[in-house]
């Protein structure tokens, strides 16, 4: 039997609110003290009742279900909320509100993403955390929207899966649905000789390929006859046996009698549909057409959505090579050196066109502009071109030059004996005295001049 990996992938909407009540969905703010987004609905009170679904994770269902091609499911097809039983200190109800389930009709379903099928695309409500080392249940999270994303088994290798969910991430990091703060959970489940063994507890991709890789071994060795669930354990780097997996009956799944069916039209999904922002692939392809950059340029700028939309921006004011430069080589630079987003920044479009604006028009060297550009991270607001500008003044220049000349006596009588490298550095030095405004090539042509 051949080797066939699936899996269901679990992500946090980035909704304001939690899925049943009106608390907010900000688990993932590490700032906020335990248990402070909390209400009887979802610390799961006797008697308190689920209040109606937040619309806002039920359309990013439905964003995320069409962004993986899937087909949606609406009236007249009942969408019914389900009460999945289980017993576990994160679970003050004794279940949780799902849409999917042994007789659930998911929100999407058969669908394709880069060739590999999506069997389903559902919501639940998350549990609350619990740390079993001191006991403590923190319910910021319990009733987050959570959606789960579960592909066919058609996975044939680790870096396989690698390659796609990163893809898979890039593409919902365009719609926005997801909390790229809060990474994903998957579940992997895989075969190869015998019978299937999901691994739970994974929450990157380089986890997840040596989770696979380590299971692909093992089952080399051992014949698996049950299906059973495995634990990954990152710190030991293997997979452990959790129990022999339990079949859906064991969830006692029933209809949730304070939920109404979900009021989902087929003209709500139309609207939703075309109102669908661009994919990854959709807009590099746009991009290389529209502005003919290379295809290596447009991979760097569609990987980041941020990135992408400044260079949409600003190529409408700049030419494609200044943009694509200033975008993919400066701002990257500065971003990558610094370890910061560009929201983090407050760098906006008009700022980046401005600078490049201004080395065009030689009022700011090329060199100060990229000073500029790196100060901005230490707090500098707004872009002073103007006391920045460039000396193309014969005389001024001259007096750095003089100058220059004064400090650097050694470099100076190199240069007249005939070393080129001193007349760089004396170049370098008329440069640093008039902090970097000095036109190159006069400077150059002066102390030449000299000689
Ligand atoms: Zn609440």
């Amino acid at each position: 039997m051949p080797l066939k990996i699936g899996l269901e992938i679990h992500g946090y909407l980035t909704t304001k609110e939690k899925l049943f009540c009106n608390c907010k969905n900000e688990h993932k703010n590490k700032e906020a003290k335990p248990n402070t987004f909390i209400c009887p609905t979802c610390t799961g009170q006797p008697g308190s009742k689920p209040m109606l679904p937040n619309e806002e994770a039920i359309k990013k269902l439905v964003q995320i279900g069409l962004m993986l091609n899937c087909k949606i499911n609406h009236e007249p097809e009942k969408l019914i909320w389900w009460r999945k039983h289980y017993n576990w200190p994160d679970l003050p109800k004794g279940y949780q509100n799902t849409i999917s389930g042994t007789y659930a009709n998911p929100v999407g379903v058969k669908g394709n993403f880069l060739g590999i099928g999506i069997t389903e695309v559902h919501l639940e409500e998350d549990p609350a955390a619990w740390d079993p080392e001191t006991g403590e249940i923190d319910y910021n999270r319990s009733g987050a929207p959570l959606v789960e994303i579960v592909t066919d088994p058609d996975f044939k290798s680790a870096e396989q899966v690698a390659e796609w969910l990163k893809q898979m991430t890039l593409t919902m990091s365009y719609i926005k649905a997801l909390d790229s703060d809060a990474g994903i959970k998957a579940d992997v489940n895989i075969s190869t000789t015998g019978e299937r063994v999901e691994i739970k507890n994974m929450n990157s991709i380089s986890e997840i390929i040596k989770a696979i890789a380590y299971e692909i071994k093992r089952q080399e060795k051992e014949q698996v006859k049950n299906k059973e669930t495995r634990q990954w354990n990152s710190a030991k780097g293997q997979t452990i046996k959790m129990r022999e997996k339990e079949s859906h009956a064991d969830y006692r799944f029933i209809k949730e009698p304070d939920l109404p069916v979900i009021n989902l039209k087929k003209a709500e999904v139309e609207l939703i549909k075309k109102a669908l922002p661009e994919s990854p692939m959709e807009k590099l392809e746009k991009i290389i057409k529209k502005h003919k950059i290379s295809d290596y340029d447009a991979k760097v700028l569609t990987a980041n959505l941020e990135i992408v939309e400044m260079f949409e921006k600003i190529v409408e004011k700049v030419s494609p090579k200044m943009a694509v430069q200033w975008v993919t080589v400066e701002l990257l630079g500065m971003l990558n050196y610094n370890k910061k987003t560009l929201n983090e920044v407050k760098i906006n479009p008009e700022h980046l066109v401005s600078l490049i604006k201004s080395t065009e028009d030689k009022k700011i060297t090329e060199l100060k502009a990229k000073d500029i550009l790196r100060s901005w991270n230490k707090g500098s607001k707004a872009l002073d071109v103007r006391s920045q500008e460039a000396i193309s003044n014969t005389k001024e220049i001259e007096a750095f030059v003089e100058q220059a000349i004064k400090q650097n006596e050694k470099a100076w009588q190199d240069y007249k004996a005939g070393n080129v490298q001193a007349l760089n550095f004396l170049i370098g030095a008329v440069m640093k005295l008039s902090n970097k405004r000095a036109d190159y090539q006069t400077a150059k042509k002066l102390i030449e001049k000299k000689r």
